[in-house]
């Protein structure tokens, strides 16, 4: 390992339960392109996959052993899913967390954990973690009516990003408010019900977005992947490269605020912190996640184990292995254009001309406009901006017929 990726530090507790042998059975809540790859992982060190999602035909299903088809708060479906399972993890935050106590009562661990799940899945629970700990945020407020943003807006200046604490993802589940005469219609613009707990913060304007995605074992041993530099297009994950090109102290302070996050939450598994990195050489914490991550996507081929190996090896108790990057890595996600139809990429010889491109298609039915579909990696370019360079002329090249 390099200076910049120390080696993983041991925890305090060497002796914890045992670890869950190849063979036992994994079971995943939600079966989405996340669930999908941490299912590749988990087969390929000869485990097995059980899969809870709404849909049948989701793309976890071709990993998976056996499909649980039942939405994401059904209690019953949890207790099917857990049934032969020796540990259930989560590829979503949006599970409902009495989910997750039901399962842990009827004696099958859930990592991360109940308490990762809680204090992530509402922003507001997770600003106030977050503020416990110190660690920056965008200055923010609660706020339940218009009155409230104003007030919010008079204290905090604008332009403001009003947010549902509960269930966005890829920028859905928020409005920015850019001028005063935009605060009033701002709430109906969200459309939560009246009364609805909100969050409202500073809109910053950041210098880069970076990304900290931190494993801990389960015996307490952390260990952090390289930072990546993230750019977003209307608030969904677009390109991803890593290390990012950023200075050592800038790193070595985002690997601080992840372990920080990680002990704290005592997550088992990998959680994953969304950052600003602000004009003064600061960071700012935008948003945690307990799961593998967008922004980690790079490491299966990028990084000396993979994001998903790496939460699989600590779901199941056993010792990490070297995140060190093989070299500058970039990732382009493969999104979705036009309307919903089915599924039909074209393109791929074309992309893949450049032998430093690996395509990942995640198998989804349909396409429509901006749902993420794949992703391609660049490994062995000269730097970070040769990869990505190559992988927006990669992307360029396909297409949904
Ligand atoms: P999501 O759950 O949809 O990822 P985020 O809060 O992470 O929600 O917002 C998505 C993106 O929107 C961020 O990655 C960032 O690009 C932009 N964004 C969100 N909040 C802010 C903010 N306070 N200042 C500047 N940009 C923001
Ligand atoms: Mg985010």
């Amino acid at each position: 390992m390099t200076a910049s990726q120390p080696a993983p530090t041991p925890g305090p507790d060497r002796d914890g339960p045992a670890p869950l042998a190849p063979g036992t059975t994994i079971g995943i809540l939600g079966g989405g392109q996340l669930g999908r790859m941490l299912g590749f992982a988990a087969r390929a060190m000869g485990y097995r996959i059980a899969v809870l999602d709404p849909d049948p035909d989701c793309p976890a299903a071709a990993v998976a052993d056996r499909v649980v088809p039942a939405p994401y708060d059904s209690v019953d479906g949890a207790f099917a899913l857990a049934r032969g399972c020796a540990v259930v993890t989560y590829e979503l935050e949006h599970v409902d967390a009495a989910l997750v106590d039901a399962i842990e009562a009827a004696g099958v661990p859930v990592r991360p954990g109940g308490h990762a799940l809680r204090m992530t899945q509402d922003r507001l629970a997770e600003r106030r973690f977050v503020a416990g700990l110190g660690i920056a945020t965008s200055p923010w407020r609660e706020v339940t009516d218009e009155a409230g943003l104003h007030a919010a807006a008079a204290d905090l200046g604008l332009p403001l990003r009003l947010k549902a604490p509960i269930g966005g993802y890829d920028g859905r589940g928020q409005v920015r408010v850019a001028t005063p005469d935009e605060i009033s219609g701002a709430l109906a613009r969200l459309g939560r019900p009246a009364g609805t707990r909100l969050l409202v913060e500073r809109e910053l304007d950041f210098d880069a977005e970076l990304s900290v995605i931190t494993a801990r074992a389960l015996d307490g041993t952390l260990g952090a992947f390289p930072i990546a530099r993230n750019r977003h297009d209307a608030g969904i994950l677009v390109e991803s490269v890593a290390p990012a090109p950023v200075p050592e102290a800038v790193a070595q302070a985002a690997r601080v605020i992840g372990a920080r996050i990680a002990e704290a939450l005592e997550v088992v598994g990998l959680v994953t912190a969304e950052l600003f990195l602000l004009g003064d050489g600061t960071l700012a914490v935008n948003e945690l996640a307990p799961r593998v991550h967008n922004s980690g996507h790079w490491t299966i081929e990028g990084a000396g184990t993979s994001q998903f190996e790496q939460h699989v090896r600590a779901i199941c108790g056993l010792p990490l292995a070297d995140p060190t990057a093989h070299g500058p890595t970039a990732m382009v996600n493969l999104l979705g254009a036009g309307a919903s139809r089915e599924a039909h990429l074209e393109g791929a010889a074309d992309a893949l001309a450049d032998p430093l491109i690996h395509l990942h298609l995640y198998d989804k039915r349909r396409v429509f406009e901006r749902r993420k579909m794949g992703h391609l990696t660049v490994v062995g370019a000269a730097d970070v901006e040769d990869g990505l360079a190559r992988g927006r002329a990669a992307r360029a090249k396909l297409r949904w017929a």
